[in-house]
């Protein structure tokens, strides 16, 4: 067993084979992916797998795990929202994970339970809420977001039809619900409002501007649209910090066009979130204290293993809907004898204390700390826009408003041609995995046909310097060229439609 007074001495043996088995796996790795293609890794795993027999197993597939990563500490690696976890974050992890608290009642988890509350403090003021909010540590944006459209249903529908939605369901009858987010937002408000019983359809996708941002003259004809219609807003979804390009819709009238609907806000700045500690960032995120709900992710621009994820409510009344009773659990005498309880703030009932690496980590580094590494990623992201920009074979497709931007690879030979284009540069990707030299984003801009397809650098390691990212780029590049010749060799001629983009 990990905990009581033997725990550590059980543990330190363990912990050295898992230290020695990470170092040893990220040297046979040798670089931010391992090379080759997935059949051949698969096998390798499956043959580990099978190999590794009683006490051995521990190291033999920690080395394997480390080997097989695609490490977002190696700078080579920048395509996702997958960040390179602080030193300091892991062994606070450890400690929970070797503690085991379960933060669904105040006898499983006595001081978790008032650190998650005090970090709530903290989360709820650096957002600019006061003390009237409340909130709860989740799984990720995925998870909040679904919280935060939750509560919408419950509160604006449940006012609207006069009943308790949580209890009676959603009306059947009745104006059509309606969810406005814009059309570069996460795919969880779409999940979310299925899970909801609202349909996936209920969810109206609002126009962006060129940079992706959400148009707010397209927000207020779409409410306008809505109202005519006879339909019932929900909510809005504002995205502070899009996946793909990090924009920030413009919160202000946002808030504004839905408290004039009577819409809930909900702000999803999983991404962005992290841009509040940075001085220099935060003022992007002005307006995000108008929010009814906030989702946060510290797994992100945060450097936390996952899971790390805030949910926020400006007024804890709001969350009405979701307060729980197990009599096992959360009785009121309890409570009224002051052992308070965290259940009925989360849609989960066992929950790891995932509030303690965060908090640690904040107390270590502070705010100022944890900004300087936001600053040092969006210094980062700038200079690797502007080598972009530079690159006669690369294109600039967004600038980095946080730590991220689009770019794609343009063929040297031949007239544009977009259905090439977009092939060309979805092969470089997989050649540069399938050669385990980089780790690059490959997404789609919003809209139809062919020449939509950009590369993306997300770049969350505050350790990497504006020389790796050059490095990166050129293999970008070189791998473009690569493909170039590839296709040449095989008597492919521009124009030709070839493998599909999906
Ligand atoms: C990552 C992300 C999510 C999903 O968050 P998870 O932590 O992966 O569940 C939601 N919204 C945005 C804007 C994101 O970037």
């Amino acid at each position: 067993m990990s905990g009581s007074t033997a725990g550590p001495e059980a543990l330190e043996p363990l912990v050295r084979a898992v230290l020695a088995a990470l170092a040893d796996g990220a040297a046979r790795r040798g670089g931010p992916v391992p090379a080759g293609p997935p059949d051949a890794l698969a096998e390798h795993v499956a043959g580990e797998y099978a190999a590794a027999r009683g006490e051995g197993a521990l190291s033999r597939l920690t080395s394997l795990l480390a080997y097989g990563s695609a490490d977002p500490a190696d700078p080579l690696c920048a395509a996702h929202l997958h960040c390179p976890p602080l030193a300091v974050a892991v062994a606070a992890d450890l400690a929970v994970s070797a503690l085991n608290p379960s933060q669904d009642s105040w006898d499983q988890a006595p001081a978790a339970t008032t650190l998650e509350t005090l970090l709530l403090g903290e989360m709820a003021e650096l957002v600019g809420y006061d003390e009237r909010a409340a909130g709860v540590l989740t799984s990720g944006g995925t998870e909040s977001n679904l919280m935060g459209l939750m509560l919408a249903r419950d509160r604006v529908v449940g006012r609207a039809s006069g009943r308790q939605v949580e209890l009676a369901g959603v009306p059947r009858r009745g104006p059509r619900l309606r969810v406005f987010t814009s059309a570069a937002a996460h795919f969880s408000v779409q999940r979310a409002a299925a899970l909801l019983g609202l349909g996936e359809d209920a969810v109206v996708p609002v126009a962006v501007d060129r940079d992706l941002r959400m148009d707010p003259d397209a927000l207020a004809e779409a409410l306008d649209r809505c109202a005519d219609d006879g339909g019932l807003p929900v909510a809005v979804v504002a995205t502070a910090g899009t996946t793909d390009t990090g924009v920030i819709d413009p919160l202000r009238a946002c808030a504004e066009l839905a408290a004039e609907h009577g819409a809930w806000l909900h702000v999803d700045a999983a991404y962005g979130g992290g841009a509040l500690l940075s001085d220099r960032l935060a003022p992007l995120l002005d307006g995000l204290a108008l929010a009814d709900s906030v989702s946060l992710d510290w797994h992100k621009l945060g450097w936390q293993p996952v899971a790390a994820g805030v949910f926020l409510v400006r007024r804890a009344e709001t969350y009405a809907s979701l307060a729980r009773r197990a009599v096992y659990l959360n009785p009121p005498d309890d409570e009224e004898a002051g052992y308070p309880s965290l259940l009925g703030l989360s849609l989960r009932t066992t929950r790891r204390a995932d509030a303690f690496s965060i908090a640690v980590t904040l107390r270590t580094l502070g705010r100022e700390g944890l900004g300087r590494l936001v600053d040092a990623c969006h210094d980062l992201a700038r200079a690797g826009a502007e080598a972009v920009r530079s690159h006669p074979r690369l294109e600039l497709c967004s600038e980095p408003e946080l730590t991220a931007f689009l770019f794609r690879y343009l063929p040297a030979r031949g007239p544009y041609d977009p259905v090439r284009t977009d092939r060309i540069n979805a092969a470089l990707r997989r050649g540069l995995l399938r050669e385990g030299r980089a780790v690059v984003g490959r997404t789609e801009l919003p809209g139809t046909g062919p020449g939509r397809v950009r590369l993306k650098l997300t770049l969350l390691n505050p350790h990497a310097t504006p020389a790796d990212v050059e490095r990166l780029l050129h293999a970008v590049a070189e791998a473009g060229r690569a493909e170039e010749a590839a296709e040449e060799a095989a008597g492919r001629h521009t124009g030709e439609t070839g493998e599909e983009t999906p």
